[in-house]
């Protein structure tokens, strides 16, 4: 049975709060196995039904968490529809404990909680008309910060800020920071901008990258960081980055979900939208919060959705100030790239239909010249192709949004190994020891990247 951690119900006589915490004990990750287009929509239409968390889906395969009670439906469902699924992990709580024990991510997965979102307490709260709100304190924004090396390790949203700010000021003739707005709980969202100069004084294309969307992705911003630090403390040794900084300015932003990430490390491991309660549940998927397509398909209306796009386009404000300061530098930025995980992809625009947008060509021709780079650091292959093509449609995508309402030409997401998750590997709890080649590769993509864009093939 799940356990119900502590559980707390209060019924103040004006505001009505309950704490409700289950960790993610009994929950299932199944990999459900689809050979054709009306297996995927039977699968979509489950999914919807039960409110699992789809974590990765491609033609072939679904990876899906469901927890109790949602479980035992789903399940019915797969036996009774005879599609074949395998039940990869019983217990993802004994699972992440067995696997996590001593080690960084252990203090996030010592109490591995679920917020808010169980079909009971919904049930519960629907009944009782009672407000539910997070049982977190909502707007901690002090953290002790030991002065560590992050590099390689999986940091704190203040420990990363502390950092940045020490390694910027230690090389302040090529970096600068830059507060471009809070989160709703109140953290600064950074962005780091790393570039040579020029000696006439003009300025310079830019290059953007975030990571952290998803707050679960931990690796995306970790791999932001030691491609901040390669930047920085490689720009005189080595010449691909001599290169990479004199041809242009790179504009990164470690943690573009700040709250979700606090969450995340802090007893919700697999959290992936924001945290602005939105009642019975909590958060917006960004990725579907931005104005292209809005609310189209793979985007949802219900709130306890994984992919809740929000009440309208930019109604989030992480997602706003991604837009402000994208918009404000529009006409600079020759490249976008949003660092995800997981499934060792590229891609291309458009998500949220299967038309390709006009310029495909040059698109394809670049993922093709960053996928090689790529293989060449550790062997390994990433695919490329667009969402619809390669994994499901899904409206509101910021790398749609900048290439259609920006007009920036190449635009491109990127999500990190594995490939798929298995009874060992979990797909967004990769270890400490996986950002490094991961890092490596993106390091590769990125040169590889810029020397097209930067090339008369990737001018036109
Ligand atoms: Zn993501």
């Amino acid at each position: 049975m799940a356990r119900l951690g502590h559980h707390t119900l209060r019924f103040p006589t004006t505001t009505h709060v309950y704490t409700y915490y289950t960790g993610y004990d009994d929950c299932k990750l199944l990999n459900i196995h689809t050979s054709t287009p009306e297996q995927r929509e039977q699968i979509q239409g489950f999914i919807e039904e039960t409110e699992a968390d789809v974590w990765q889906s491609t033609r072939e395969l679904t990876t899906v968490v469901v927890c109790p009670f949602s479980d035992f439906l789903l399940l019915r469902k797969l036996n009774d529809s005879g599609i074949r699924f395998d039940v990869v992990v019983a217990n993802l709580q004994t699972r992440f404990d067995s696997d996590y024990s001593g080690s960084v991510l252990a203090q996030a997965s010592a109490s591995v909680h679920r917020g808010g979102e169980s079909v009971f307490m919904k049930l519960l709260c629907k009944y009782f008309s009672v407000h539910c709100e997070s049982p977190e304190p909502p707007k901690k924004k002090t953290e002790i910060v030991p002065n560590i090396d992050i590099v390689g390790k999986f940091a704190s949203h203040a420990q990363i800020g502390h950092w940045l700010s020490q390694i910027s000021a230690r090389h302040s003739h090529i970096s600068s920071l830059e507060n471009i707005g809070t989160s709703y709980e109140g953290r600064n969202m950074t962005i780091i901008k790393i570039g040579k100069p020029r000696t006439d004084g003009a300025n310079k294309p830019i290059i953007w990258i975030d990571a952290g969307v998803h707050a679960r992705e931990w690796i995306s911003t970790a791999v932001s960081i030691s491609t901040i630090n390669t930047l920085l403390t490689k720009s005189e040794t080595d010449r691909r980055v001599a290169t990479m900084l004199e041809k242009f300015d790179w504009y990164i932003l470690p943690v573009a979900n700040p709250d979700g990430y606090y969450f995340s490390r802090n007893g919700h491991r697999f959290w992936r939208k924001t945290r602005r309660p939105q009642f019975p549940c909590f958060g917006v998927d960004m990725n579907r919060n931005f104005d292209i397509n809005f609310g189209g398909a793979g985007s949802s209306a219900s709130k306890c959705s994984e992919v809740y796009r929000g009440t309208k386009a930019f109604s989030e404000p992480e997602a706003a100030n991604m837009r402000n300061v994208l918009t404000r530098h529009k006409d600079r930025i020759r490249g976008v790239v949003s660092l995800h995980s997981y499934g060792q992809l590229l891609l291309l625009p458009y998500s949220f239909t299967s038309t390709k947008p006009p310029d495909y060509l040059d698109l394809e021709r670049l993922a093709n010249v960053t996928a090689e780079a790529i293989e060449r650091v550790n062997g390994r292959r990433y695919g490329y192709g667009t969402a619809p093509d390669l994994l499901y449609p899904t409206s509101g995508s910021s790398i749609d949004w900048a290439k259609m309402k920006l007009g920036i030409k190449y635009t491109l997401g990127i999500e990190l190994p594995p490939h798929t998750a298995t009874a060992s590997r979990l797909g967004f709890a990769v270890s400490e020891r996986e950002i490094a080649p991961s890092a490596e590769e993106v390091f590769a993509a990125l040169s590889a990247m810029s020397a097209h864009i930067d090339s008369p093939l990737g001018r036109t």
